[in-house]
């Protein structure tokens, strides 16, 4: 069977090959909120392995007339950093994240990694190299290593176990009966929060992309789940370049610049102890919004 819809598969690891496909199309679509309408350029030339530098120049972008989402955003992250976005709720993160991938492109300016203009790469050879982690990570019904290969069907079972050591669940899918062979997703063995989380984080290790995009959760895990998904992630966004709309304190500590969007625009920018030096928003929201680092 063939994919209903490649590049996106690609990107959210979703198996859209499933008799879900339809509910898991539309669920895309929901949380994005879009049109697939973005293909390859004509000429579009594949990228090849990335460094992992992500720059945007003057970018804006608009679902409607006269109500910009994004303005004359600025910034680079160099390959293997860290760049973490905050800001309150519609001020543009999911937009922003949403631009890498090119699920859209922009109105103005433009997107470059490795200072090349995303909007002349192939969407399979950028999506390729891009993982993408969200809070709400999807498995679909089948076993976990059927999950787990979704990112890398050529997978070892070596392979395999590797991720999921780095990414703390192995020990745990070990002591289930049918370890790896477990059924999960709907009507399937059902995982708390934090071990699909980490089973995600796992997936996306085995993909091995040079860029990852983070959108964590605002939700508490219990703190034993919150410690194991914390040190998953460390091990994810080793040397990768990291974007994170981020709401853990340790992912913006660990950040080498946050960005503080509000209304479509950055505001501020800058690291953790400057941000609330200059007692602006960021100080605002860092009493608010950010899920306190436990374990
Ligand atoms: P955040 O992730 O920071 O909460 P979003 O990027 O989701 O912000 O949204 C930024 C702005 O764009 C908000 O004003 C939101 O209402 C608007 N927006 C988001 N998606 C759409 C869409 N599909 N159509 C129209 N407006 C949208
Ligand atoms: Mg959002």
């Amino acid at each position: 069977t063939g994919r209903l819809y490649d590049p996106v598969s690609g990107l959210l690891n979703v198996h859209l090959e499933l008799s879900a496909a339809m509910g898991i199309f539309q669920r895309i679509f929901e949380y994005l909120d879009l049109e697939p309408d973005i293909e390859d350029a004509p000429g579009a030339k594949p990228l090849s392995k990335l460094q992992g530098r992500v720059e945007f120049r003057g970018v804006g972008f608009s679902y409607r007339p006269d109500a910009p989402a994004l303005q004359n955003l600025s910034f680079e992250v160099e390959p293997g950093g860290m760049l973490a976005l905050v800001g309150p709720s519609g001020a543009g993160k999911s937009t922003l994240i949403g631009l890498i991938a090119r699920l859209y492109d922009p109105s103005e300016g433009g997107v470059y990694v490795d200072g090349q203009n995303i909007r002349e790469a192939t969407l399979h050879s950028l999506r390729s190299q891009i993982a993408y982690v969200t809070q709400e990570p999807f498995l679909f019904y089948g076993t976990l290593a059927d999950n787990l290969r979704f990112a890398k069907e050529e997978a070892t079972q070596e392979e395999m176990e590797d991720a999921c050591r780095r990414a703390y669940i192995h020990d745990f899918i070990q002591s289930l009966p049918e370890g790896y062979e477990t059924m999960v997703g709907e009507r399937g063995h059902r995982l708390s929060g934090g071990e699909r989380q980490r089973v995600a984080i796992a997936r996306a290790i085995l993909k091995e992309p040079r860029i990852l995009i983070l959108d964590e959760a605002t939700s508490h895990l219990d703190s034993q789940s919150e410690a194991f998904v914390q040190e998953a992630l460390e091990q994810l966004m080793r040397n990768r370049t990291t974007i994170a709309i981020a709401h853990r304190l340790s992912t913006i500590l660990a950040a080498d610049r946050i960005v503080v969007l509000n209304e479509g625009r950055i505001v501020e920018s800058g690291t953790h102890a400057e941000l609330l030096d200059e007692g602006g928003l960021y100080a605002q929201l860092y009493h608010t919004q950010f899920v306190p680092s436990e374990g």
